[in-house]
């Protein structure tokens, strides 16, 4: 069928270039006359917040003024029913289907043959592609043509429905735009707050050019551009400042490199060039800032396009400044949530952080600069909310939920209620951790747990001694490097490695060596992969750069002098030979440090990370290595899945609580036991109330979590004997599949009442 190939490449081509999606519909529409030889062409959209409702958008061939006129619920009608089988329908006589419903305004009768086509993304329904013909019936070219055009179309319909275009051209439904969207976990917590939006007023691409010769005009912009660079530059020292209150200094670091950005000679020396070839201030900021930000773009490096993002939330702060000279003065509401489609650290900077609720951001993930602040701030975020319509939702209320990464827009009354009972739960539990704190983490039969926190942000770290946390079960030493210009130096790492085992002096603190690679890149240190979670990470990188990770082991180890409470672990261990090399180096910063220090160093207790299914089989040579095992449960069950942890579109098949995944952590812990080795849980299964039972229920008796996580997770274990629960994993890990085990441990839940423990959503 070349010819109608080459109509499709065409056809798309156009739609490409649409400038708005009514205009793209309305291409197809008039293209697709002419190319299928039809009679008349509709395409139905369902309208994103109107629950299941297929409106007609676009249509050729039937009677002028029905367009926005015609809907349909799922299901009704030959259109809705296309849509509910998620199908194409192809028929000869429609109007003998049992579904047909006649239109009368539409004058269709002329029409009987029709074929209705599906348009699908991820699998949701976004609309109903529609031909009819007086005759000649379609085929399946025909079919599989449409078919093709329609994932083409969807990508546009995605893109209009998340910059809210499609909810604008429905407007006259009603004002409201609820909705409820899915994004990535980006920090933990549930809030609540009317939304504030950022970002959306000033564009880089579209500064309109204005030539200029006159020097006297020439030199007034430069002034311009000169005054407005000085102000922001002055607005993120402030930021900074204002920052040390809630952040350590090394956090605050980052607002300072965004305002030494502002010195950058090549940035700066641009523009002024730009001006003296006579272009006002505002477009050659603008041109300067896009070619800068290009740079990083075309490099496809996911560490360097996020550097292009800063570059261009600089960009638009200064644009913004020339454009007004008193921007920023904006009135927040009392408890608020930002909005946005790139929310940004300096954002979270620019905002009384007192009212902030909590971050949705269309953009991002859990590894982006704004979710790491975010976290460290115990404010929730949303992050990579796809649909999110972030122009439509000023002054909404906006409710998220950082832990299972959904944001709620505008909910209706009934569901507003029910968030509103999440929230006050969830601060109710917390609350009851003041009780609880004290209390040991123990079954109804007498069986002791011991909780840990997860941590990486210096200013973690007394919420999580009040939690009647035991220790550190993992440290993350990335993140402090993640947000430095340049790897930390021995004696920098000294300092957060000392400060944090002072803190919980007496405690095990476990601090893992640098899990770099994957999703957590370092600016300073790129590296490129086409598969980068089957690639370079991990201790795979320290062990090729024995001087990174030895400095490293270094600083842990004389942080440790005369506290003895490290701990360290190594990360993504899939071999024995990475272990044996691994000590070798430890074994050797040891001898270094005690040379210097003249003393005799004790070696701190060593753990492998069990995250990498292959060491599920060597479990029991593992454990004679180490002196303990931490599971990983959220690297174990992305490889055994094959389910990337942080796509969006393949998240509903991650999860933890597989039957699978229960099957291997039951082989790790009976390595474990086999060798008398302790065994621990540090990734995120630990911290939900579910994988707490399937995990105690398997005989882990340490768990690591988030501090916010540790509360529910003792209300759990104090309300179960371990019997019951070993019972209950003996059932779970013969199931089919991740949906049944949740199910029955949310059943478990509501018979003790404790159903207020999985969240919404959940
Ligand atoms: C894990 O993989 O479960 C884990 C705890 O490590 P991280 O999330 O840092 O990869
Ligand atoms: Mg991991």
């Amino acid at each position: 069928m070349p010819s109608l190939i080459h109509t499709l490449q065409k056809l798309v081509k156009k739609v490409d270039q649409a400038p708005d999606i009514q205009q793209a519909l309305e291409i197809i529409v008039e293209n697709l006359i002419g190319a299928l030889k039809i009679d008349t062409c509709s395409i139905f959209i369902n309208a994103p917040n109107k629950e299941e409702h297929l409106v007609l958008m676009a249509n050729r061939g039937l009677n002028e003024g029905i367009v926005g006129k015609i809907r349909l619920k799922i299901g009704e009608g030959l259109v809705g029913l296309v849509a509910e089988k998620a199908e194409p329908i192809r028929l000869d006589h429609a109007y003998t289907h049992k579904n047909y419903v006649y239109f009368e305004e539409s004058g269709e009768d002329a029409f009987p043959i029709f074929m209705g086509i599906p348009i699908i993304s991820q699998r949701k329904i976004l609309g109903v592609l529609v031909l009819q013909r007086a005759q000649v019936a379609f085929d399946s070219d025909d079919e599989a043509f449409m078919t093709t055009l329609s994932t083409q179309l969807a990508n546009a319909i995605t893109h209009a429905r998340s910059s809210g275009e499609i909810a604008s051209l429905l407007t006259d439904q009603s004002a409201s735009i609820s909705c409820t969207l899915n994004g990535v976990a980006g920090a933990p917590g549930m809030k609540m707050g009317q939304s504030v939006v950022i970002n959306h007023d000033v564009s880089l691409h579209n500064v309109a050019d204005k030539r200029i010769s006159d020097p006297d005009d020439i030199n007034h912009e430069v002034k311009l551009f000169e005054a407005a660079v000085d102000q922001v530059k002055q607005a993120l020292y402030d930021q900074a400042e204002r920052m040390k209150q809630f952040l350590p200094m090394e956090e605050c670091a980052l607002f300072t490199a965004y305002a030494q950005m502002l010195d950058s000679g090549s940035l700066i020396e641009d523009t002024r060039n730009r001006i003296n070839e006579g272009h006002w201030a505002p477009s050659a900021w603008g041109e300067t800032i896009q070619e800068h930000a290009d740079v990083f773009t075309s490099m496809e490096d996911e560490y360097l396009a996020e550097r292009a993002n800063d570059i261009l939330d600089l960009g638009r702060r200064v644009l913004q400044r020339m454009f007004s000279t008193q921007v920023g003065e904006r009135v927040y509401p009392q408890k608020f949530v930002l909005v946005g489609e790139k929310i940004s650290a300096t954002d979270l900077a620019s905002v009384p952080l007192e009212g902030l609720q909590a971050i949705v951001s269309e953009h991002g993930s859990g590894a982006s600069h704004v979710a790491i602040l975010a976290h460290a701030l115990g404010i929730p975020a949303v992050m990579g909310v796809t649909n999110l319509p972030y122009t439509q939702v000023e002054g909404m209320v906006v409710v998220a939920d950082g832990y299972s990464g959904k944001a709620y827009i505008d909910p209706k009354q009934q569901l507003l209620d029910e968030l509103k009972l999440h929230i006050s739960e969830e601060e109710q539990i917390t609350d009851s951790l003041n009780e609880l704190k004290s209390k040991p983490a123990i079954t109804t039969d007498g069986y002791r747990v011991s909780l840990y926190v997860n941590s990486g942000l210096m200013s973690d770290h007394s919420p999580s001694l009040r939690s009647g946390a035991e220790g550190i079960g993992l440290y993350r030493t990335e993140i402090p490097f993640q947000i430095r210009e340049s790897f930390p130096s021995e004696d920098e790492q000294f300092r957060i490695y000392r400060n944090v085992l002072k803190t919980f002096d007496g405690k095990p603190v476990v601090l893992r060596t640098l899990d770099v690679g994957g999703d957590k890149p370092l600016s300073y240190f790129p590296i490129k992969e086409d598969n980068p979670f089957l690639g370079w990470r991990g201790i795979r990188v320290t062990l090729d750069h024995p001087d990174i990770f030895i400095t490293q082991v270094r600083a842990m180890m004389r942080a440790n002098a005369g506290l003895e409470n490290l701990h360290i672990l190594l990360p993504m261990i899939s071999g024995l030979q990475e272990l044996d090399d691994a000590l070798i180096l430890i074994h050797r910063a040891k001898n270094e440090v005690e040379e210097e220090l003249g003393e005799p160093l004790r070696i701190p207790l060593i753990g492998a990370m069990i995250e990498v299914p292959s060491s599920i089989y060597q479990i029991d040579e593992i454990c004679q290595l180490v002196d303990f095992v931490s599971i990983g449960t959220n690297d174990l069950t992305q490889y055994l899945l094959a389910v990337d942890r942080n796509n969006e579109s393949v998240a509903e098949l991650f999860s933890s609580l597989h039957p699978s995944v229960l099957r291997a952590l039951e082989q790790i812990v009976q390595g474990a036991n086999r060798q008398n080795t302790p065994v621990s849980v540090c990734g995120e299964l630990a911290g939900d109330p579910m994988g707490v039972m399937a995990l105690m229920g398997l005989g882990i008796e340490s768990l690591s979590m988030s501090t916010g996580s540790l509360p529910r997770a003792k209300k759990v274990i104090r309300s179960f004997s371990l019997s019951e629960l070993s019972e209950f994993i003996s059932i779970t890990k013969n199931m089919s599949d991740a949906q049944d085990v949740r199910s029955f441990y949310i059943e478990r839940l509501d018979d003790r009442g404790l159903g207020g423990l999985i969240r919404a959503g959940k």
